[in-house]
């Protein structure tokens, strides 16, 4: 991170905390639950980026103000690691009063790299269940809206894959209640990854408990699906028709949006900044126009640098591009 960046951060973040610190306890807070919203709505909805979660969940929201965001997403604990750190009384709070003094309106965790649900190795779905129900609570303690999460690797036999991973699932929400919304995100299909079809992801849900459905969401990502071979440039209402009509448009819960450094139908995961890839302009222009995806958060997870230039400048082009 440049020192001007890091300058900015600090700035942003003091800020919000002076201002949450000042803040009678009831006095309103800006919430998408809450009517009587002391922020405007931003432009182009909930709109914004991944940001860095380093030195502790409660900078994520100043960051998310550093570059104009209104919906962020964070990791909960580092990534790629098994550590799994639970969210104390404090952090919780701190984050709380960051958030509520942020503009950010929305806020989603993304799953950790290493969990696979659907392995046909006991030792490594344990573990990967025991992650993913740990990962669930650090979201409800810090009230996250949503938590996005990629379907397994089957590894051998597809069908007992997707069995072994909608159980986990099923698993972890019981032993993990709370408010955030678990949105599994469609994948690319590369190798022997689940969810890259709306039919197998349809499939996966519904073999979630009916008790549990209420908790259970979609994150769309354009490069995965365009990867994936949906056709967001030549069939652009096609692709939702048949999300709608295999998934259901009361999933939608997150969409990801990323220009695809891999051509279509080419299954592999490879981001690039918006309009630089093999999507180009035109697909992000339709969904930023689109009233049925008004309401659903945008997150970037776009290369860039330490100074977030390509972020900033990548927020702009998506808002400039809106139809209405
Ligand atoms: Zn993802
Ligand atoms: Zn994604």
């Amino acid at each position: 991170m440049t020192r001007a960046v890091k300058k900015a951060v600090k700035k942003a973040v003091k800020k919000a905390v002076k201002k949450a610190v000042k803040k009678p306890a009831n006095q309103t807070v800006k919430s998408p639950k809450n009517p009587t919203a002391t922020h405007a709505t931003p432009v182009g909805g909930l709109l914004g980026a991944h940001v860095s979660s380093a030195g502790g969940p409660a900078l994520t929201p100043g960051r998310g103000d550093v570059i104009g965001a209104s919906a962020i997403q964070l990791f909960t604990k580092t990534p790629n690691q098994w550590r799994e750190p639970e969210i104390d009384d404090a952090t919780a709070a701190a984050f709380r009063a960051a958030l509520a003094a942020s503009g950010v309106r929305f806020t989603t965790s993304h799953d950790s790299y290493l969990i696979n649900l659907a392995s046909p190795d006991a030792t490594l779905r344990a573990r990967s269940l025991d992650s993913f129900t740990r990962e669930l609570r650090r979201c409800h303690a810090l009230g996250l809206d949503a938590v996005v999460s990629h379907p397994g690797n089957f590894i051998g036999d597809r069908a007992s894959g997707l069995a072994r991973n909608a159980d986990a699932i099923t698993e972890a929400l019981e032993a993990a209640p709370g408010p955030t919304r678990l949105c599994m995100e469609l994948t690319a299909g590369q190798g022997t990854v689940l969810g890259s079809t709306f039919e197998e992801m349809a499939a996966l849900l519904a073999r979630i408990p009916a008790r549990l459905q209420h908790r259970l969401g979609v994150c769309l990502d354009t490069a995965h699906v365009f990867a994936a071979g949906y056709d967001l440039i030549t069939d652009y209402d096609g692709v939702w028709t048949r999300f709608a009509d295999v998934i259901g448009l009361e999933r939608r819960g997150v969409l990801h949006l990323n220009d695809s450094a891999v051509p279509f139908g080419s299954r592999k995961d490879r981001h690039a900044l918006i309009g630089e890839g093999h999507i180009g302009d035109e697909p992000f222009r339709r969904i930023m126009s689109d009233p049925r995806l008004r309401d659903v958060p945008k997150i970037l997870e776009t290369p860039k640098g330490d100074d977030l230039a390509e972020d900033i400048a990548n927020l702009a082009k998506l808002r400039s591009l809106i139809a209405w």
